[in-house]
């Protein structure tokens, strides 16, 4: 119910009909203008074609967990929080064991340790590390694992393609140089139709593959390092304005406490990694 909250976002159904798009696309275009032509007479045509789908078919099926799943929302209470007590509440709630939660002022509500509060989702999500827009949902504690199995399988798909673009291009421009293009004036897409879809889909490939490249090693650091970059910011201005009040207030009072990063001592790394995908790698 919460989560359709997101939904409302322009930016983020935008992007959703532009993934969608970009997805039948290039099937189209790798079926249509690759596959066929090129592999008409062979079963690599098949096999390929199967391959291809088979990863789209992962790609869309790990996108549609990843937006229509929960990220990790923090729930909202069911009657209105005095906040004016504040104080002797947050103790009190140290006393018990929950030392690290905050209080959203937004939401009204309590937040355990490194929820942070989305404004396009309008709610605390756990472990916030961005709200994005291509999956129109925000990227928390419960779904980021689909998100990173997506920019995954999306890097496959965009490298396959670029492969079987590049190599159906060669081999028409082979039979072309063989003079074999002579039934070509009889086929009904012009050739430069053809040439066209190929370069939109190389161009398709080449921008997300990179970019994907890109948020997959980042979201991999993040991991690893234990630090969503919410977190990373944070540190960051922290130890900024800490090296300025130092250096401003010279030796005299150090009565601060060192700086500590928000969660604690440091897990092994395939410890972190097993938090997020879980013991086997799986879809489920
Ligand atoms: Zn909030
Ligand atoms: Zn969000």
């Amino acid at each position: 119910m919460a989560s359709l909250r997101c939904r409302r976002d322009p930016c983020g159904v935008i992007c959703l009909i532009l993934t969608y798009f970009s997805v039948f696309y290039a099937d189209y275009v790798v079926i249509q203008y690759v596959l066929i032509p090129a592999y008409a007479d062979s079963v690599w045509g098949t096999l390929h074609g199967s391959f291809f789908n088979l990863i789209l078919l992962l790609l869309l099926a790990c996108h549609s967990k990843a937006v229509f799943s929960d990220p990790g929302m923090v729930p909202l209470p069911e009657t209105a929080l005095d906040f004016s007590d504040l104080r002797s509440q947050s103790s009190r709630m140290s006393e018990r064991g929950c030392e690290g939660w905050t209080v959203c002022s937004r939401c009204e509500t309590y937040r355990p340790p490194r929820a942070h509060h989305c404004r396009v989702c309008q709610r605390c999500i756990r472990r916030m590390d961005h709200h994005c827009p291509w999956i129109n949902n925000c990227v928390g504690e419960l779904n980021q694992k689909y998100f990173i199995q997506f920019l995954f399988y999306t890097g496959i798909a965009s490298l396959y393609s670029m492969v079987l673009v590049v190599w159906a291009w060669v081999w028409r421009i082979r039979n072309e140089r063989d003079g074999e293009a002579d039934k070509e004036g009889e086929e009904t897409p012009s050739k430069h139709l053809i040439v066209a879809h190929y370069i939109i889909l190389l161009v398709e490939s080449v921008l997300f593959g990179v970019f994907v490249m890109v948020i997959f090693y980042d979201q991999l650091v993040s991991i690893i390092t234990d630090e969503t970059p919410i977190e990373q910011m944070k540190n960051r201005l922290m130890i900024k304005d800490r090296s300025a009040s130092s250096s401003s207030l010279s030796s005299s009072s150090s009565q601060q406490p060192p700086h500590h990063l928000p969660h604690g001592t440091r897990k092994p790394k395939m410890a972190l990694l097993r938090e997020v995908f879980g013991r086997g790698v799986c879809l489920g």
